[in-house]
């Protein structure tokens, strides 16, 4: 017996006992529907008409648990093809960000290959260079020679979190390093090292003082995190190896353009942090913006002129431009904005969530706060809802979310901890930050890497070999051949 699907190179072949999947053009059989289906996009490059095209844009938190769980909900399922897109090869667990700034984690412990979590989904390594709603059309670039591709999609999901807003400020933007990716946080510990290294052979006062003073601009988590990470990485390595160095000239700060820091905690936690910063010997400056910046200043809106050679920005984010360039309803900062059901405003086949995403809480009117955490509640209501969208099973679910606890790490063995209503701060905190973050890192052996990490780093001293530049060989000139096995093929085989 054989049953025609719509496509006519493929059939049914009742075979003994059992039916085979049986592709016409080829004449070959498979046990399998799913590897016909594979072996028809692979091979003859096209798609079953049923199938419906899910693709995801971002592989950060919002994506990649997406992923993860409509990867379980269509486990079996042949009529859904997932894709997932993103810039990086890796998911990066940016809370531990500040603890490979200074060393005390390896980069590579924070990162998780992006195809270990694609069971059944293809993963592109590119940049995401336009979307259009209206033709449902993504175009990316791919990182190796640039070229630009187009992906079709039924269902979009866009969570191309956020990227540093420097608001305009050329200056700052030339003379500062930011705390976003992978990268940031390597230069910055390099960095930091390097100006330990030069401040221990001058014996200019002045000069070491310059090279001795870290300003980080951005009262929140990042901001925060980071000062207190580099305050205990720069202090402990100055007085163990760096004889030269007078401690009295280093100088930690932190600006805040608000009257206080971590505007996400109550007021009374925020004093809490504060005061236990300057305990470590961080200035913090509040109610006051960074307006300029050069290789050896950075220039305060109260006219005040810090002599230093780092500075650091955390100081605001916004959405990718391509985000911002959508023909749909923007919020603050350009963000998409969505219905109670995380559905893009007039395109219910496309969902946002995360931090590109302005999704208003029902109870309070304001937008929920782009944390990692509200990233992954969000991820749980877009795969039911897009599960009931394609099914037309069951009801949408609304997204609500009230956290339950907010923490933030403030230096050596010291964190902040909002929760249940109690206010904490010090070691029981933070041994409650770090159990809570390791949990949360999506591949056991990352767990065990960072737990092993962390013990080390109690036990022995922080290693402060700088690692220098690193050369990148670009491949834009590659000639790539057709019908031959190419490096296209090879790294893009469906394109
Ligand atoms: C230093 C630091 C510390 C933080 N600490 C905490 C914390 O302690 N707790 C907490 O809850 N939150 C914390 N956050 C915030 C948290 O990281 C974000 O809220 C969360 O990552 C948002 O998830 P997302 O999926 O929206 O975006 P992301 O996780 O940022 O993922 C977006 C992904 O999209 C990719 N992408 C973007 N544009 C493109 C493009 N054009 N093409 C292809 N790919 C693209 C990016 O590379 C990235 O992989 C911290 C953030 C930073 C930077």
């Amino acid at each position: 017996m054989y049953v025609v699907y719509a496509q006519t190179m493929v059939f049914l072949r009742k075979k003994g006992k059992s039916y085979m999947h049986h592709c016409k053009k080829c004449d070959v059989e498979f046990r399998k529907k799913s590897t016909l289906e594979q072996h028809i996009q692979y091979i003859h490059k096209s798609d079953f008409p049923s199938v419906k095209k899910i693709l995801i844009l971002g592989g950060g938190f919002g994506g990649v648990n997406v992923l993860r769980e409509i990867q379980n909900i269509f486990q079996n399922k042949v009529n859904v093809d997932i894709s997932i897109v993103n810039q990086d090869n890796f998911f990066l667990f940016t809370p531990m960000l500040p603890e490979v700034a200074s060393g005390m984690i390896h980069p590579r412990d924070i990162s998780i290959p992006i195809r270990t979590f694609c069971k059944r989904a293809k993963f592109y390594q590119a940049v995401v260079s336009s979307i259009d709603l209206e033709q449902k059309l993504v175009t990316i670039s791919r990182q190796f020679d640039g070229k630009v591709h187009a992906l079709e999609y039924d269902y979009l999901i866009l969570s191309m979190g956020s990227i540093t807003n420097f608001f305009g400020n050329k200056n700052i933007e030339k003379h500062s390093f930011t705390i976003k990716t992978i990268e940031d946080a390597i230069g910055i510990r390099n960095h930091s090292i390097n100006m330990l290294e030069n401040a221990g052979q001058t014996s200019d006062p002045d000069l070491q003082q310059k090279l001795m003073t870290f300003t980080v601009v951005g009262g929140g988590f990042a901001g925060v995190e980071t000062i207190g990470e580099l305050n205990h990485l720069i202090r402990e390595s100055a007085a163990r190896m760096y004889p030269n160095i007078n401690p009295e000239k280093i100088n930690m700060i932190l600006v805040s353009s608000k009257n206080g820091i971590l505007p996400e905690v109550s007021k009374s936690l925020s004093e809490k942090a504060m005061r236990s910063l300057k305990n470590q010997g961080i200035q913090v400056i509040t109610k006051t913006k960074a307006v300029d910046a050069d290789e050896d200043y950075v220039l305060l809106d109260t006219d005040e002129k810090i002599p230093c050679t780092t500075l650091i920005w955390a100081g605001g984010v916004t959405v990718d431009p391509v985000i911002a360039g959508l023909k749909c309803e923007h919020g603050k900062s350009g963000k998409v904005q969505v219905d109670k059901y995380l559905r893009l405003i007039g395109y219910p086949n496309v969902f946002a969530l995360g931090d590109c995403a302005e999704i208003i809480d029902s109870t309070t009117r304001k937008p929920y706060p782009p944390t990692a955490q509200h990233a992954i509640h969000q991820s749980h209501t877009v795969s039911q809802n897009l599960k009931v969208t394609l099914t037309g099973k069951d009801k949408m679910n609304q997204f609500s979310f009230h956290s339950k606890g907010m923490m933030a790490t403030i230096g050596k063995r010291n964190a902040i901890v909002a929760i249940f209503g109690y206010n904490l701060q010090g070691v029981i905190p933070w041994l409650i930050w770090r159990t809570y973050y390791v949990l949360q890192m999506p591949s056991l052996g990352k767990k065990i890497k960072v737990i092993l990490d962390w013990t080390v780093d109690s036990f022995f001293k922080r290693d402060l070999t700088s690692y220098g530049q690193i050369k990148k060989k670009n491949l834009t000139k590659v000639d790539i051949k057709e019908n031959v096995v190419t490096l296209k093929e090879l790294l893009f085989p469906d394109l």
